[in-house]
């Protein structure tokens, strides 16, 4: 694939600078050719020195708000996404066609710019998050506690697969810097080089504070006896490598978190009402094919078991004959090339081993792994193989077909003879990322899909309504959960803001709501307030947590009430009729509406002149404690409780404590006020 007369020596990222190994380094050979691509090694790095630099960062991007943090993100993914061809044509080598590339290259910083937006759109502008709501620990608000999320003061340590060299690490990258914790990023040997390009590529931004990302090109050495319960570590890769890394001391000892994600024997469901004639069946069928092809199979979400009724064997057999069929397999650079190689020739290997473990229990049905059929390319020297479907007659008997992973283009088909059989044969996989169904009936998706929810991180129902929407069973995004229970490793990813909290430590604290509104920058019921001018005069420059605006008095009456039901036409029993309002078990005869409540406490919290209050966006968390009758005199306290100045933009979001209570002191409606608010006024 790559014109290369000298190999390229990779360089570890560390401390600073890049450094080559001092030992005699490994060749790196392109998936399809057989040509030495790069050559790696990382004899002679201090990996203690390592992660001792990497803590010593964190420091510089715990500084930062979460809103800097998520903007680093956004100019680092248009950065990246500016110079995708040099990494494309570097994922050529990687045995991944132009489009298998798009899912490792555009995903990945697709990624990073999703968590960017997210981030600063569901995310306060703070250093440290709260987790829920304020627990009172007394009656007179003088204990209170709240949780918080803040970020761990150790290094993430990614181990990770070969499959992804990009997606790979930004996935995990994204939520990791949001949090506000430096990493060292591991990738595969095989496929090191286009993460190396990469990472070279973000240095060179400038971007990301010095430390806060190194890479280690080649074996990791004695790093993991140096690792702390302050660091982090995650895996992605095979079962075997992933329990000896879980199982070692440091980790042990330490209770460093260790986050793992392995093979996965995912499977695919054909519903029992998607007969041959429906559009289930076929996009049931389009979706296996893709699943088992894109990226050669060896992507952790692909599918590796079909699960069909038995009564359906027959017609989706020559549906998958007739498609598979279809898949030219060759360069990946051949524009005509459905399927490009395997990322290596042992991998190969190791995927007709596992073939010949499930041909043990199963019948090969389609395709010969000993002999492979190039439309280009030499089926020798690149690791190419062609589809293989299996068949397992009698699958609830069988064991390896639900244990031994091929991490290539294979997959099994397994009859089920009645529904709950279907859930039972996904579940006897122990685990796993991803499953998917197909079926239009909603008696179906509600058996099969609580039967697949506890074995299963994601689960996706296909049909024809969501045939064109439909993002597909083998793509994690970004805000859903990537990882599955048991032999998948029983780690979590991604998960939209999710994601951070694997970086971050939850705490709960308790004290006075005063010293609580100092730790968290959020007022609370029983913290200092103060009511001087009236808060909406404020700017962001001048506001402060606790500024409060108490009201004045204003009577509900009859009037009120039949007033707003006619003019809003919601005139529900409970307002207009006092026979029907007796009868009902809260009500002693009429009532105010809620939302008249709501909007008589806006006329009289509100100051009417253009100000620094730019604009409602809403109400959170709103509740009626009690009912308001003819007569009830109301007023409201109103308190800034959050501001969060935009990093970018002159504005902020202002959320205020509202509450709304009789002439007794009894509350009667409770809710968090959501303003934007001009960082200066006059503006
Ligand atoms: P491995 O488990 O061997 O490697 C995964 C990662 O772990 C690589 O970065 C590897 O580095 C590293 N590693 C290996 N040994 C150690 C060690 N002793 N200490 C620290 N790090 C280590 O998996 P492979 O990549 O070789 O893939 C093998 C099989 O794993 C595949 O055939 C497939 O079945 C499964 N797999 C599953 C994936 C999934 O997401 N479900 C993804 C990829 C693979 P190095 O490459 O330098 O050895």
């Amino acid at each position: 694939m790559l014109d290369m007369k000298h190999p390229l020596r990779l360089e570890s990222y560390v401390c600073g600078a890049w450094r080559a190994g001092t030992g005699s380094p490994k060749p790196l050979r392109d998936a399809a050719t057989g040509a030495v691509v790069a050559e790696i090694d990382s004899t002679g790095l201090d990996f203690a020195e390592t992660l001792a630099y990497g803590r010593a960062a964190g420091a510089q991007l715990r500084a930062m708000k979460l809103h800097d943090r998520a903007l680093m993100l956004k100019a680092l993914g248009l950065r990246l996404m500016e110079q995708k061809d040099a990494f494309h044509a570097l994922s050529l080598a990687t045995g991944a066609t132009p489009k298998d590339g798009q899912i490792d290259i555009e995903g990945g910083i697709g990624t990073l710019l999703n968590y960017a937006s997210k981030a600063r759109r569901e995310l306060p502008n703070t250093r440290m998050l709260t987790d829920g709501v304020v627990e009172p620990l007394s009656k007179d608000a003088s204990f209170s506690a709240q949780h918080i999320l803040s970020p761990l003061r150790g290094v993430a340590v990614h181990i990770n697969a070969f499959n992804f060299p990009i997606w790979g690490m930004l996935e995990k990258l994204a939520p990791n810097l949001l949090a506000g914790m430096p990493a060292i990023v591991k990738p595969a040997s095989q496929t090191a080089y286009l993460t190396e390009l990469m990472v070279r590529r973000i240095i060179e931004t400038g971007l990301l504070p010095e430390g806060s990302l190194q890479l280690v090109c080649g074996g990791v050495g004695d790093l993991l006896d140096h690792v702390t319960g302050q660091d982090v570590v995650t895996f992605t890769g095979s079962a075997r490598t992933g329990q000896m890394l879980r199982a070692h001391p440091a980790i042990i000892g330490n209770s460093t978190r260790f986050t793992m994600e392995a093979d996965s024997l995912n499977a695919c469901i054909l519903g029992p009402d998607a007969t041959s004639d429906s559009p289930e069946f076929d996009l049931f069928i389009r979706e296996v094919v893709r699943e088992v092809t894109a990226k050669a199979g060896q992507k952790c979400t692909a599918i590796r078991r079909v699960i069909i009724p038995r009564a359906q064997a027959d017609a989706v057999r020559a549906a998958l004959d007739a498609k598979l069929g279809a898949i030219s397999v060759g360069l990946p650079n051949d524009p005509t090339t459905r399927m490009g190689a395997l990322a290596s020739l042992d991998q190969r290997e190791d995927v007709r081993r596992a073939i010949a473990a499930l041909a043990s229990e199963a019948e090969i049905i389609f395709g010969n792994p000993q002999s492979v059929q190039v439309t280009t390319g030499d089926p020798e020297a690149g690791a190419f193989l062609n589809p293989v479907l299996l068949y397992a007659d009698q699958p609830m008997r069988a064991q390896a077909i639900h244990d031994v992973e091929a991490f290539g283009p294979v997959a099994t088909l397994m009859p089920y003879d009645d529904l709950g059989q279907a859930a039972e044969l996904a579940a006897l996989g122990k685990g796993s990322l991803v499953s998917s169904l197909f079926t239009n009936a909603p008696d179906v998706a509600e058996d099969v899909v609580l039967g697949l929810a506890p074995f299963h991180g994601r689960v996706m129902i296909g049909n024809r309504d969501s045939a064109k929407s439909s993002t597909g069973h083998g793509s994690p995004l970004p805000m859903l959960v990537h990882g599955g229970p048991g032999r998948a490793g029983g780690g979590e990813e991604l998960g939209g803001m999710r994601g951070m909290h694997h970086y971050m430590q939850r705490t709960a604290i308790q004290g006075a709501p005063r010293l609580l509104a100092a730790v968290t920058g959020r007022w609370l019921d029983g913290a200092e307030a103060r009511a001087d001018t009236h808060p909406f005069r404020k700017s962001l420059a001048k506001l402060r947590i606790g500024d409060q605006l108490i009201t004045e008095k204003r009577e509900i009456t009859l009037e009120d009430i039949e007033h707003f039901a006619g003019f809003t036409g919601d005139t529900f029993y409970a307002h207009m009729n006092e026979d029907a309002a007796r009868a009902n078990p809260f009500f002693e005869g009429r009532v105010a509406h809620g939302y008249l409540i709501v909007s008589f406490a806006a006329g009289l919290f509100v100051q009417p002149d253009p100000g620094p209050v730019l604009a409602n966006y809403g109400i959170d968390n709103l509740r009626f404690l009690t009912p308001v009758y003819p007569g009830d005199r109301l007023g409201v306290q109103l308190t800034c409780k959050d501001i969060n100045p935009r990093a970018e933009g002159d504005y902020g979001e202002v959320r205020w404590d509202c509450q709304v209570s009789k002439a007794d002191g009894e509350v009667v409606a409770l809710y968090d006020v959501l303003t934007m608010v001009a960082k200066t006024w006059p503006a």
